[in-house]
């Protein structure tokens, strides 16, 4: 964002003078400010490279196959099983019983991304988060603006049908068609002709409407917001230190998470939308932002809020 060209400076509801993001020059600050990309990258290709290496080069721990499986259901070295909540959710709809070592991997990982923020998984962990990236990168720098405006609630409305569905039809509906099982077995057992829903997602992404996938329609993205309510990283926010510049909004993959009032009130992104991507943290020039434990920022004494700061929600889509 630029400064605006009024000799002014414009001053924020702190009564601080505005300062806005700047790349840094050096390689080193630039990093600095890459960094959850970094790390999220190095997750997302790390997951990525032990099942493929359990599954063709036969990758071993304690004597057992180090990650086998998929995305839905897995087992690590033989011992913990780990299974995808939405997943199992849709399969008990269809009446079909599962096994306990399933339920089990169930439960591990709902309890895993309650307690590190339930849409983690999908900055973190998702192999889809990967093109949708992309696809948001390369629409920035060509300059494409949305052709339709959706609003981002459908996504509840999907992950209803697809539950609603599984338990009319007696299939796990959206494990049917989901482009998140489609990537990844693609990138670990062969492709086939899965490519072309993934390419479908990167076109919605590039050219039809910013975050379509991820931020509008996919369920189990609405599937892990709710526990995402009491996940306890969260986002802090310092309020006084706030300037309402909006570099964090201008960034933020689920912008009407960043909503300063609420944001003041609780002294964190509350929202289960939240990805803890940590995008917002890099380019806010006052520090702001940065992840902490819901439990440490509940008992921190809050800070009054400021009249002028009002809900950032009618500035975004
Ligand atoms: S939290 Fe957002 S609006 Fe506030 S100073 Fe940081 S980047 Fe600017
Ligand atoms: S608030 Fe920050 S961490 Fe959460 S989704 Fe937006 S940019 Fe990512």
């Amino acid at each position: 964002m630029s400064q605006p060209a009024a000799n002014k400076p414009r001053i924020g509801p702190n009564g601080r003078p505005v300062r806005y993001f700047e790349m840094p020059d050096t390689f080193t600050g630039k990093l600095r400010v890459w960094r959850y990309i970094i790390y999220r990258r190095i997750v997302q290709i790390t997951i990525l490279v032990l099942f493929f290496g359990t599954f063709h080069w036969g990758w071993t721990l304690l004597g057992a196959p180090l990650l086998s499986g998929n995305l839905s259901a897995s087992e690590v070295a033989g011992l913990v099983p780990l299974a995808d909540p939405f997943a199992v959710l849709q399969i008990l709809l269809t009446e079909h019983w599962l096994n306990t070592r399933v339920l089990l991997g169930a439960i591990i990982v709902l309890g895993f991304y309650t307690l590190v923020g339930g849409r983690t998984w999908c900055a973190w962990a998702c192999p889809v988060n990967m093109v949708t990236d992309l696809a948001n990168w390369l629409r920035v720098k060509l300059g494409i603006t949305n052709q339709i405006n959706v609003k981002r609630n459908v996504r509840y409305a999907v992950l209803g049908l697809a539950l609603l569905l599984s338990a009319l039809t007696g299939v796990a509906a959206f494990e049917w068609v989901s482009p998140i099982s489609i990537l990844h077995r693609g990138l670990i057992f062969g492709m086939g002709m899965g490519w072309t829903a993934i390419v479908g997602i990167f076109l919605l992404d590039l050219l039809v409407l910013k975050h379509g996938w991820c931020g509008h329609f996919c369920p189990l993205g609405a599937f892990y917001a709710i526990p995402g309510r009491v996940a306890q990283v969260r986002i802090s926010y310092d309020t006084p230190t706030c300037t309402h510049c909006g570099e964090c909004v201008r960034v933020c993959p689920e912008p009407q998470v960043l909503n300063f009032k609420k944001a003041a009130q609780n002294g964190m992104v509350a929202s289960g939308e939240c990805t803890n991507c940590g995008r917002c943290i890099t380019v806010c020039p006052e520090d702001t932002l940065k992840f902490d434990l819901r439990a440490r920022i509940r008992s921190l004494p809050r800070h009054s809020t400021p009249s002028a700061i009002q809900s950032t929600e009618e500035n975004v889509s």
